[in-house]
């Protein structure tokens, strides 16, 4: 193995403190850069933790001059759809520029093991369904527009500097992890499973229904949510695929399932037994009707499946965490 150490920059966020602690499971040196925007400090306790921002090329060239870094995996970006239609600046600025900030310190210190938190947002509104990864990609909204574009530019930097990458795409990450140590917590929660459960705790009144006229066997869009610990363990493998020389691709992460948002809303009543307060909403801007994944190439490739194949597992995971949840 590798003895390096990782550098996993948003690693105190939703899927970066996962795969964090996967990786120290796994034996791997870890060291997580994060500027706590959207992070939590509690998020990390299985490795060492710099608080900076990848725009500040001092510090990222401190990280990369004190640490020897194989390799790096990149969860840090900004994520809600509708905040991204309002404000794409953000996106852009956030998302694309600070990625190139980021791989030009790999490529000065000779770093060429890159694996990308992509998105199924950069397929837009699919043409067919479960996705491929060979499906057009032509992104509906700026945060799927900044994930194909920077998915495009290490595609370039693999051609011209040699860069080995993953980007993984992942479909909606769900659920926390089964010791309830760690799970998702965000600035502010737009998420279909936390919102649905804070009406049982009491912190949400009702939940929304956003459109129910797409064109879907319920009305209501459809989703392929995927446990959080299944993206982090397909991480661990992704790493261990591209440093035993593996070739650089883009790879979907989803179970292949998909689940409506009412089918969801009964789902999260049946595991926690209470009725949830449930009203109609107009669309969302930028909200496709149906993403599912194909996730055969990730099988073909990594060796990966999901283990939550049951969505009750899943949501049993975020219930237990937002019970219980430490930050
Ligand atoms: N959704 C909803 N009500 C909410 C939040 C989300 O109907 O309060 C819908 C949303 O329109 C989408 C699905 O639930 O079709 C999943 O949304 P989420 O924000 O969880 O993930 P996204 O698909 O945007 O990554």
């Amino acid at each position: 193995m590798d003895n390096g150490t990782i550098l996993v920059v948003g690693g105190a966020g939703y899927i970066g403190s996962h795969t964090v602690r996967a990786l120290a499971d796994a034996g791997r040196r870890v060291l997580v850069l994060d500027n706590l925007s959207e992070g939590h400090r509690e998020a990390v306790t299985r490795c060492p933790l710099i608080t900076a921002d990848i725009h500040d090329c001092a510090a990222l060239n401190k990280v990369f001059t004190e640490h020897t870094i194989s390799a790096v995996m990149h969860f840090s970006a900004f994520a809600y759809v509708g905040e991204s239609v309002a404000n794409p600046q953000k996106y852009y600025h956030n998302n694309v520029s600070s990625t190139l900030n980021l791989l030009s310190a790999m490529l000065s210190y000779g770093v060429k093991y890159f694996i990308f938190s992509s998105s199924c947002a950069t397929y837009g509104n699919p043409q067919y369904t479960p996705i491929d990864e060979t499906h057009p990609q032509s992104p509906i909204n700026p945060y799927g527009a900044t994930k194909f574009m920077v998915e495009r530019i290490v595609a370039d930097y693999h051609n011209a500097y040699g860069l080995n990458y993953m980007c993984l795409r992942y479909f909606n990450a769900a659920g926390a992890h089964p010791d309830g140590a760690t799970g998702e917590s965000h600035r502010v929660e737009t998420h279909l499973i936390p919102l649905i459960l804070k009406t049982f705790t009491g912190e949400n009144q009702q939940i929304q229904i956003f459109g129910n006229d797409y064109d879907t066997p319920d009305g209501t869009c459809v989703r392929d949510y995927i446990h959080v610990c299944d993206l982090a363990d397909a991480h661990i493998a992704a790493l261990s695929a591209l440093l035993a020389g593996a070739e650089s691709c883009c790879v979907n992460l989803g179970t292949g399932k998909g689940v409506s948002v009412k089918k969801m809303i009964s789902a999260c009543e049946e595991v926690v037994g209470k009725k949830a307060p449930v009203v109609a909403a107009p669309r969302r801007a930028g909200d496709p009707s149906i993403l599912t994944a194909s996730n055969a190439l990730a099988f073909q490739t990594l060796g990966w499946k999901p283990r939550y194949t049951d969505i009750r597992e899943i949501i049993a995971t975020a219930w237990n965490w937002e019970q219980h949840r430490r930050y």
